[in-house]
């Protein structure tokens, strides 16, 4: 079932009638959710991902747009009418019910053509606990279960009345870290094998990445980027969705694009030098000290006018070259097994440390000062620094 979602803006009013503090909590999303994709809804706390669920399930009513479930116009509809399946992050089990109870629940509530009968009932529940796999607990109450088996549970009884539409809202957050992987893969296995259009909301972009489809990145009720989690990563639009994806994080650096080149560090730093002198400023590089170094070219960016810009290295967009443009500080190097994580520091970036993964078998000093590298240019990207939108170059 494909879910439309047609200028979606949800304006909670100001509690406060004196003062104007309305919360434009979504605002104008538009998308199309592609039939039997698991679509990921991710950002920051307070971006809107759960009041588009709630719109999408009925529970929120939209101040504007429509939402279309296939070609049915869904919007005024109760939730109970529309077909979905919702499991929340504190699972909301019955404590009194067993599992099967619990599972059955959703079914005892059929009216006219779609009453049950109690056998079918049963039939139905041990279909979905079969699913998760929890069809051996059925007796069990919710206490006498793990966190991970709770939430099975949850889920098979959203996913007993055959949903339309599956929407998890932050359905591993009460979950220990081992577990959170497991039933993340489960939530993916039992996806595919149903077939079911499902919306996954979470703050945390590795279990986004890891299991959707397809992604969502929000800030502020806005929509940033949707798309595949690796093009979104690969080919981040702005400076936020740069930041927000990827473990570690991007490298934030303050920079300067001059003659289609990128250089390290901040306007009022750049060196009344010409473009020929920077260059031997480059090539005699490693005898100079970091701080003693602004201007550096890092890289060539053709096709970028002359501005100051963000400039965001992903970790694993350094090579160790001893003649590499990129020279920073070292502080230390952790190993990590296959990579080591070089950790340094440079006077240009926004936050205290730098952060490079490259292979174990690269030869880096421990003992060094400083360490240079060159860099991968498609994992170099330029921001402008004032609207933060992405800035592109011919990469060669
Ligand atoms: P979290 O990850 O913390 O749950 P979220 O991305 O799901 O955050 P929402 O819960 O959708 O964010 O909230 C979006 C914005 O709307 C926030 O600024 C929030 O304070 C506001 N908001 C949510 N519900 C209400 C409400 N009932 N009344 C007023 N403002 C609300």
């Amino acid at each position: 079932m494909k879910v439309v979602l047609q200028n979606l803006t949800k304006i909670f009013p100001s509690r406060n009638k004196k003062v104007d503090e309305e919360v434009v909590a979504v605002n104008d999303f538009t998308f199309e959710i592609p039939d039997g994709k698991l679509i990921g809804l991710l950002g920051p706390s307070g971006c809107g991902k759960s009041t588009t669920l709630y719109m999408i399930c009925g529970l929120q009513k939209p101040t504007s747009g429509q939402i279309f479930f296939g070609d049915d116009d869904v919007t005024e509809l109760a939730p109970e009418n529309r077909g979905v399946g919702l499991v929340f992050q504190n699972y909301a089990l019955y404590p009194h019910m067993t599992v099967k109870q619990n599972i059955m629940f959703p079914l005892e509530n059929l009216r006219g053509e779609d009453k049950l009968t109690k056998e079918e009932m049963i039939s139905r529940a041990y279909e979905a606990a079969k699913l998760v796999q929890i069809d051996e607990l059925m007796d069990r109450k919710p206490s006498e279960l793990s966190g991970g088996q709770q939430q099975r549970v949850a889920i098979a009884r959203a996913l007993v009345k055959m949903p339309r539409v599956l929407l998890l809202d932050e359905p591993l957050s009460n979950l220990d870290a081992r577990l959170r992987l497991q039933t993340r893969e489960e939530i993916k296995r039992i996806q595919r094998e149903t077939g079911i259009t499902t919306i996954f909301v979470t703050h945390d972009q590795e279990e986004a990445m890891s299991i959707s489809d397809l992604i969502v990145v929000m800030k502020l009720g806005v929509v940033q980027q949707i798309g595949k989690p690796q093009e979104v990563y690969d080919n981040p639009t702005n400076l936020f969705v740069a930041k927000f994806l990827g473990t570690p994080p991007i490298n934030v650096f303050k920079g300067y694009v001059e003659n289609g080149k990128l250089y390290l560090s901040k306007a009022e730093e750049k060196p009344a030098i010409e473009d020929d002198a920077a260059e031997i400023v480059t090539e005699n590089a490693n005898a100079i000290a970091p701080s003693m170094k602004p201007g550096l070219c890092v890289l060539d960016v053709p096709g970028i006018p002359d501005k100051e810009v963000y400039v965001g290295i992903r970790p694993e967009g350094f090579v160790p070259n001893p003649n590499g443009k990129f020279i920073a500080s070292l502080s230390n190097i952790e190993v990590m097994g296959r990579d080591v994580s070089v950790v340094c520091k440079h006077d240009a970036a926004l936050s205290p440390i730098v952060r490079a993964i490259v292979d174990s078998d690269s030869q880096i000093d421990a003992d060094a000062q400083t360490v240079a590298f060159s860099l991968k240019p498609h994992k170099v990207f330029v921001f402008d620094a004032e609207t933060e939108e992405r800035l592109y170059f011919e990469v060669k």
